[in-house]
């Protein structure tokens, strides 16, 4: 990044469904509080998917996707004290917040009362800009939601921790999994992987429950003790009433109620996948056994700093296959095709630097 423009380069979509290319856009110059950063590995999510398609309504083009983020300080703005050029660090879905209100001031700052700033495809709350994501060479984002990536956790891996790790951290520790606590994964892609090595690591016995048989091995080699099979009814019906949590991480519309007999009482199922309507779910398993429909959107930045830490700690790492930025819309194929083993992390050093 020339740091008199800040010119900088990366891929974007320039309308709803349009491949990605490439594109040279401006970073904002550094304000008292900012730290700049090369990026050098971005992990593919599926929002950045629902995003570039305008799925959910709302994305802003040319857009720039890429919200997990692992890179090196550059640079850093005259107030910033927590890091310093050369540092190791992580920027996930959100680049800001208000910072006062109730949700900020407890670490939920993804349900700031006044809307977080999410890292692409929304509007910068000081200067009005449209923000761009990780799917670039550079970034430069508000300190206070930088975070430190602890020594001895591979930085060519670590970068899906910021979006599909803390997704499935958070409800874990929010509805305190822990030794014997029985979890169900549903859907075994980049989210769900997470969510079985996650709870696995925090000593829950871990059931994924998947449409794709061919899965199983894998799922037993990511730490699950069980695999159950959605489509197999004898099988959902011998699960009912064995599980405390169960998140689910299908991205699409989804018969959300078949699931809910497989909660014990007072077990939640909770939805971190898909955002939208969810059919007509019957009350009936709600109230026949206390069971809950809850839902939960990434996590605290004090949480996902946990989550690095406890990963690092743990020596916890997803599963990555590693592309270069010219393999974007071939991997956005793939993974609407549930054909991601199990997370894309795009090696930014493929990315020509900006002219
Ligand atoms: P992914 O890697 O594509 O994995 C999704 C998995 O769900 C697939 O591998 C597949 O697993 C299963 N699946 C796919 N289509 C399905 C369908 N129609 N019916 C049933 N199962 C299906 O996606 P991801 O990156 O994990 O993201 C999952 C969802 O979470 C996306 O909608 C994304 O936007 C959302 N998300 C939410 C948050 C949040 O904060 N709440 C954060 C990040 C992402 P099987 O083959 O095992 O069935
Ligand atoms: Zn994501």
């Amino acid at each position: 990044m020339n740091s008199r423009t800040r010119t900088t380069t990366g891929y974007a979509a320039q309308a709803p469904g349009a491949p990605l290319k490439p594109y040279s856009f401006e970073r904002r110059e550094l304000r008292s509080n900012d730290v700049a950063m090369e990026v050098l590995y971005c992990g593919v999510c599926h929002s950045d998917l629902h995003q570039v398609r305008n799925d959910w309504g709302g994305s802003l083009y040319p857009l720039v996707p890429g919200h997990e983020i692992v890179g090196r300080v550059l640079e850093v703005g005259a107030e910033v004290t927590r890091f310093r050029a050369g540092d190791a660090v992580a920027v996930g879905c959100m680049v800001d917040s208000c910072q006062h209100c109730k949700p900020c001031r407890l670490g939920e700052e993804q349900f700031c009362r006044e809307g977080m700033t999410a890292t692409y495809s929304a509007t910068d709350r000081i200067s009005g800009e449209v923000t761009q994501g990780g799917y670039s060479k550079h970034l430069v984002v508000r300190e206070e939601f930088v975070l430190r990536v602890p020594d001895g956790l591979d930085l060519s891996r670590a970068a899906p921790l910021l979006c599909a790790g803390i997704t499935t951290y958070s409800p874990l520790r929010n509805w305190d999994i822990g030794p014997g606590s029985r979890v169900g994964v549903i859907g075994l892609g980049g989210l769900g992987h997470m969510a079985v090595k996650l709870a696995s690591a925090l000593g829950a016995v871990v059931t994924v429950i998947s449409r794709s048989p061919s899965k199983s091995a894998d799922a037993f080699g990511l730490g699950a003790d069980h695999v159950l099979i959605s489509t197999d009814a004898a099988a959902m019906t011998t699960a009912m009433s064995s599980f405390d949590l169960i998140i689910d991480t299908v991205p699409a519309d989804h018969p959300v109620g078949d699931y809910l007999p497989l909660l014990d009482i007072d077990g939640s199922l909770v939805i971190v996948g898909q955002i939208g309507p969810m059919g007509q779910p019957s009350t009936v398993p709600l109230v026949m056994g206390r069971r809950r429909i809850a839902g939960s959107l990434i996590g605290g930045i004090a949480q996902t700093q946990e989550l690095l830490d406890f990963c690092a700690r743990k020596n916890i790492l997803p599963e990555c296959e590693l592309i270069g930025i010219q393999q974007i819309n071939e991997a956005f194929e793939r993974m609407e095709r549930a054909d991601v083993r199990y997370r894309f992390v795009i090696d930014m050093a493929t990315l020509a630097p900006s002219t």
